[in-house]
C-alpha cells in the first residue's frame, strides 16, 4: 500500500493551545486494525467518512472533516469549520481517491500528523472500494450515448418521486418527448448523425429544464423529464419551451446543419395514481400529439386513470 502523499495545510495565527498527546505506536496500530474493521461495514463513500470522522474524534479530537472527490462529484461536510486545517491528498498506487480535510481549532503537531496518517491508511481500501461500487452503479444507470440518466433510473426515479409527492402532498409531472420522424434521419443521413441527433435533443431538453428536474433516455429516440412540485400549468409551460427550442435550434454534425421537431406528451399525478399510470397517460398524450400531426405538446386528460 502506497503512503498518501499529503499535503499539510496551517491555517493558525498564533500559539496553539493544544498540549501534546501523543499515542504510541502500538495504539496507533492497533486502531487503525480496528477502524479498519469498522470500514468494511459500507460502501458509501459518505457512511466511510462518517465512521472515520467518529473515530479519528474519539482519538485525538477534530471539529470537522470534509471530503471531495470531483470526478464523482462528491463533497462530503460533517461538522464545521475550525482555525487549523490538515488536508490530504488521498491516492491508492496511481489511482486518486480525493482528498481529506480535517479541521481544528488546535494546532496540528508533527504527532498528531504521523497518527493521523496511520489511521488514514486504514482508509484508503475501503474507500476505494465504496468509490468503485459507486461508480459501478451510476454508470448502470447512465445511457452511454448522451451521458444522461437511462431507463433503468427512471423506473427507480418514478418511484421515489411520486413517494415523495405522496408524503409532501405536493405534485408531480412527467414528460414525454419522441423525436418526429426520426427514423427518416437515419435513413438520410445515416446513424452517425442519428446518433448526433440524440445528443443534441438531450442537450436542447438539459437546457430547457430546471435544475431540479431529472431528465432520461428513455429509449431509442424517446427521452421523459420528471418533475417535482409542477402542476399540470407548469410542465405544459415546460414542454412547450422544449418543443419550440428544438425546432428553432438548427444543430450541426459533420458540417451538416439540421433542424427536428418533437411531439411530447404531459401527464400530472393524480390521486389514486402510480408511476405506471402516470407513466402510461405522458406516453397516451405523446401519442395524441403524433396523431394530432406531430411537432405538439397534448397535456393527458387527468380523468384517464
Ligand atoms: P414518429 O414521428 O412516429 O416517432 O416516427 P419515427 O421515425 O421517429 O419513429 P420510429 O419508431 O418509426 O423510428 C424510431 C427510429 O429510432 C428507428 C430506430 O432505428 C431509431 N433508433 C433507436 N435507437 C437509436 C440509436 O441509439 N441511434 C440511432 N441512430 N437511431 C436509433
Ligand atoms: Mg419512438
Ligand atoms: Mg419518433
Amino acid at each position: 500500500m502506497n503512503k498518501p502523499l499529503h499535503h499539510f495545510t496551517d491555517a493558525s495565527h498564533g500559539p496553539s493551545a493544544k498540549a501534546d498527546r501523543p499515542l504510541s505506536p502500538r495504539v496507533t496500530a492497533q486502531k487503525a486494525l480496528e477502524i479498519a474493521g469498522s470500514l468494511q461495514t459500507s460502501l458509501d463513500p459518505t457512511r466511510l467518512i462518517e465512521l472515520f470522522s467518529l473515530e479519528v474524534a474519539a482519538l485525538m479530537g477534530h471539529q470537522g472533516i470534509r471530503y471531495r472527490n470531483e470526478d464523482l462529484n462528491l463533497d462530503v461536510k460533517l461538522g464545521r469549520k475550525a482555525r487549523h486545517a490538515c488536508t490530504y491528498t488521498l491516492n491508492l498506487g496511481d489511482e486518486a481517491l480525493g482528498k481529506l480535510t480535517l479541521r481544528r481549532n488546535e494546532k496540528f503537531s508533527e504527532a498528531d500528523t504521523v497518527v493521523l496518517e496511520q489511521l488514514l491508511c486504514s482508509l484508503l481500501y475501503p474507500l476505494r472500494n465504496a468509490l468503485l461500487y459507486q461508480d459501478a452503479l451510476e454508470l448502470a444507470q447512465r445511457d452511454p450515448l448522451t451521458g444522461i440518466c437511462n431507463r433503468s433510473a427512471l423506473d427507480e426515479m418514478m418511484h421515489q418521486e411520486v413517494s415523495h409527492a405522496r408524503r409532501q402532498g405536493s405534485s408531480c409531472a412527467m414528460i414525454m418527448l419522441d423525436i418526429d420522424h426520426f427514423k427518416d434521419i437515419n435513413d438520410k443521413y445515416g446513424h452517425i448523425i442519428g446518433d448526433c441527433a440524440l445528443k443534441a435533443v438531450a442537450n436542447m431538453a438539459k437546457s430547457c429544464k430546471r435544475e431540479g428536474d431529472l431528465l432520461f433516455r428513455y429509449g431509442g429516440e424517446e427521452f421523459v423529464v420528471l418533475m417535482r412540485d409542477t402542476d399540470r400549468d407548469g410542465a405544459a409551460l415546460l414542454a412547450e419551451r422544449v418543443r419550440s427550442h428544438i425546432e428553432n435550434t438548427p444543430w450541426n454534425c459533420s458540417g451538416a446543419e439540421l433542424t427536428m421537431t418533437v411531439s411530447i406528451g404531459v401527464s400530472v399525478l393524480q390521486d389514486g395514481d402510480t408511476p405506471v399510470s402516470l407513466f402510461a397517460r405522458a406516453d397516451q398524450a405523446l401519442y395524441s400529439a403524433k396523431r394530432n400531426g406531430r411537432n405538439q405538446v397534448c397535456v393527458a386528460d387527468p380523468a384517464l386513470q
